[in-house]
């Protein structure tokens, strides 16, 4: 069984996904890790979000795997422990200039589907009801208003010490929103037959049972 959740940063993607996933007993697949992880290594190695033949060495030439259960799941890119390093304000700030290449997705989509191949997952990110599994058994296109959004990324950037206002943040997200959605290799959109969620007013665990209970159906 695969399922695919999508939708906007912040949307509650990641919590949902992760305790879905843990709740079914099945793998959890961060796509956003992998593109975060992609852009931290083109930052280091000063790669320009434009110069694909740069790209696409450093693309054939890296690792990323995951390690752990759900809710503790870590990002090992060519065997360092990267979960925090990708959280970075910065990678956050550039990831939508990187994860915007054919070069870069064309690997990182491969990678993704081999991942799933013959288990069950839970699989989130922007493309995934519409690109990487578009006979995914359940699709949900996850949205929430943006203050609600930018009020979730400010209680995650509390937990690793950093305080950030509420309108840097709107700032932030709209601006990460627009380059998702109007990139031309998979942008951002619901896809047919997805199930759309506005978990504004929603609790993590209205939301699990919600993907929980249509995933039993
Ligand atoms: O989900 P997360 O915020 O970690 O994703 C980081 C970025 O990676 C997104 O803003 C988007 O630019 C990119 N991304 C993507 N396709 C996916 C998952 C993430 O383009 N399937």
């Amino acid at each position: 069984m695969i399922i695919a959740i999508d939708g906007p940063a912040g949307s509650g993607k990641s919590s949902t996904a992760k305790a879905v996933a843990a709740r079914l007993g099945i793998t959890y697949l961060d796509t956003g890790a992998m593109y975060r992880a992609v852009t931290l290594k083109a930052l280091r190695l000063k790669i320009r979000h434009d110069d694909d033949k740069a790209l696409g060495i450093i693309m054939a030439h890296t690792t990323i795997a995951f390690e752990g259960l759900p809710p503790d799941v870590r990002v090992i890119m060519d065997g360092d422990d990267v979960s925090a390093a990708i959280r970075s304000d910065e990678v956050t700030k550039r990831v939508s200039d990187y994860c915007a290449r054919d070069v870069v997705r064309a690997f990182l989509v491969e990678q993704q589907r081999q991942a799933a191949q013959g288990r069950s997952v839970v699989c989130e990110g922007r493309d995934i009801g519409t690109v990487v599994f578009p006979n995914a058994d359940l699709k949900i296109y996850m949205v929430a208003s943006v203050e609600e959004r930018a009020r979730r990324r400010q209680m995650d950037f509390a937990a690793m010490g950093v305080k950030k206002s509420i309108e840097e943040l709107i700032r932030d997200i709209e601006a990460r929103d627009r380059k998702d959605s109007t990139r031309a290799n998979s942008p951002l959109m619901k896809a047919d037959g997805a199930t759309e969620m506005d978990t504004t007013g929603m609790t993590l665990e209205d939301q699990v049972a919600f993907i929980v209970g249509r995933a039993k159906k």
